[in-house]
């Protein structure tokens, strides 16, 4: 039989898994159960949306079998099931959404943390199996086949006898170490410990195969009965989805679990809203504001989203008309019973319901990352850490249409607080004089620090804001203003400052004719690298400054002159 290669990023991964030192082994059940769960999901949506087909609640289920005997653990599920080409697609391959944009082998190596981070998915059964096989059939075809990997070097796929639609995957346990007590996996307390902590919210029942003992029914009567053992099925989960609880009855912790166990992220999330409504609309919703942004998040490939459930089930997994740009991090599920099943891509952008709950969940948002900003403001400072520049993009993006709502959403570094601020902090702490918010660009805060301008408006004991990053520019030309106040930057040329000494005199006025001769001069040695040299009042320690003439800072110019002229 011929063995097939798994394509270059999956052999790395399962290289790693199989010589995984991670501790947190235990996940593989998790991964298992949510594939197990993913499937039958897509065979339900199937049957609900397909005439021909009925569903039959019982017929949807998750089973583990440990069997002690062979040192084997099966997780099985009447699932949607794979066709052969799918078998090679989909665990020949690093699944797209486990991330194929892998770090170097190098950094991986070195960094375990990335089973966390990314949930590796159906691989992470070779941290405990030394051989895994898959028997599976698809939903609409008739012949199943079974798939056989014992590592690294590749797999075999070849057909099988499997009846009925889903698939059972087969762990063969690897041998125990000094470390590692793989039968572990095989105690039914532990699988149960383990299907509570994770997996308790996967909506359908997750059973595992335990052993009885029963008196023998012919030996009932008798004095001494005989007994036997037999096999039953527990129900080890809940299957009450979180979102239909109470939010009273959930801990931070179940929270928590959800959010990994949904693998909507795998950092700590820094918040999260629950919310339930009724009316004319009734819906369910959980939301979570990550601590982390995922490691595609700035790029073109990360798609925003929520899930969307159509009364428990799950109808699209990114559902982005849920959420506006600005808040494109946010993630969690919606549940309503009133969209119907069956919508489309395209009704669904017209949906004047889906439009409702956006709105909502906006206003949610908000109101959480107010909260936030005011009373823990280290959580606040990590959420706009990770997500600041997205908030920074919403104030500018659409012609700055959402810039009075984001405005107060960001923060900058203060010279005043050596941290950062609001803009709303800056503006209530003003002194009376001073005219405009002023702000400095450039690359670093040390570098702004050195800015001749910036100890002349020091020495004013005025505030500046350091922008350091190239955006921020584009936000301060957006706002314009805060409130009354306008920015400044500390390159122009009105500074709108009172001339230090005692005579007001405007600049120009206190320019001799000897002074005339010697920036002429000045003026004729830098060329056309300067428009203007001219004195000022202004100047303490340093003997010269840049300014523009325009509103513009000397590093935006310089940013849109790189730009592409369109
Ligand atoms: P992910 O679940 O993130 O897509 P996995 O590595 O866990 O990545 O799984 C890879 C793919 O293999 C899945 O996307 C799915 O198409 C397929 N798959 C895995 N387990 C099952 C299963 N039990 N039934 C059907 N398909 C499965
Ligand atoms: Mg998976």
């Amino acid at each position: 039989m011929e063995k097939k290669q798994f394509k270059s990023e999956s052999k790395r991964l399962m290289d790693l898994m199989i010589n995984s030192i991670y501790t947190n082994k235990e996940i593989f059940l998790r991964e298992l159960i949510s594939n197990a769960s993913d499937a039958i999901d897509k065979v339900y949506y199937k049957t609900l949306t397909d005439k021909d087909k009925t569903f039959n609640k019982d017929d949807y289920y998750i089973r583990i079998h440990p069997d002690k005997d062979n040192r084997t653990l099966t997780i099985e599920d009447t699932g949607i099931g794979m066709t052969e080409a799918e078998l090679d697609d989909n665990l020949g391959t690093i699944a797209k959404s486990g991330s194929s944009d892998f770090k170097s082998e190098q950094e991986m190596e070195e960094d375990f943390d990335i089973i966390g981070q990314f949930g590796v998915g159906f691989y992470s059964a070779f941290m405990v199996a030394d051989k895994v096989t898959v028997e599976t059939k698809a939903v609409d075809s008739e012949q199943s086949y079974i798939w056989v990997s014992e590592g690294a070097d590749g797999y075999t796929i070849e057909p099988g006898t499997r009846k009925t639609h889903g698939s059972k995957i087969t762990l063969h346990l690897k041998e125990n170490t000094e470390d590692n007590n793989y039968d572990d996996y095989l105690e039914p307390y532990r699988i149960r410990h383990l299907v509570e902590h994770y997996s308790n919210f996967i909506r359908y029942p997750i059973k595992m195969v335990v052993e009885n003992s029963r008196i023998k029914e012919e030996t009932k009567d008798s004095d001494n009965p005989e007994y036997e053992t037999y096999l039953s099925d527990d129900v080890l989960n809940s299957m009450i989805p979180i979102w239909r609880k109470n939010k009273n009855e959930l801990t931070d912790e179940d929270y928590n679990n959800f959010y990994h166990d949904k693998r909507l992220g795998f950092d700590a999330p820094l918040a999260h809203v629950h919310l339930s409504i009724e009316g004319a609309m009734s819906y369910k919703a959980i939301l979570y504001i990550p601590g982390q942004a995922p490691f595609d998040y700035y790029t073109r490939d990360y798609e925003k989203g929520l899930e969307l459930y159509s009364n428990g089930v799950l109808i699209m997994e990114k559902c982005s008309e849920l959420l506006p740009d600005y808040f494109s991090f946010v993630k969690g599920v919606v549940d309503s019973e009133d969209i119907s099943l069956n919508i489309s891509r395209e009704m669904l952008q017209q949906d004047r319901q889906l439009r409702l709950i956006s709105r909502k969940i906006d206003s949610r948002i908000s109101e959480e990352l107010k909260k936030m900003q005011e009373n823990d403001r280290e959580t606040y400072e990590k959420f706009f850490k990770a997500f600041g520049n997205q908030i920074k993009v919403g104030t500018y993006d659409k012609w700055g249409q959402d810039k009075e709502k984001l405005q107060d959403f960001l923060l900058f570094y203060s010279s005043k607080e050596g941290k950062m601020v609001t803009l709303k902090e800056y503006v209530e702490r003003m002194p009376e004089d001073q005219k405009y918010i002023y702000y400095a660009t450039g690359s670093s805060v040390s570098q702004l620090e050195k800015l001749p301008q910036v100890s002349i408006i020091k020495d004013k004991d005025y505030e500046i804001l350091y922008l350091t990053e190239t955006i921020d520019e584009f936000v301060t030309q957006t706002l314009r203003q805060y409130g009354e106040k306008e920015f400044r930057s500390v390159s122009s040329q009105n500074l709108g400052l009172e001339a230090p000494e005692e005579d007001q005199k405007d600049d120009a006025e206190q320019t001799s004719e000897m002074d005339e001769k010697l920036l002429a001069k000045m003026k004729e040695l830098i060329g056309d690298e300067v428009v203007k040299v001219k004195t000022t009042a202004h100047l303490k320690d340093d003997v010269a400054y840049l300014s523009t003439e325009g509103d513009l800072s000397i590093e935006m110019e310089m940013t849109l002159n790189t730009m592409p002229q369109g």
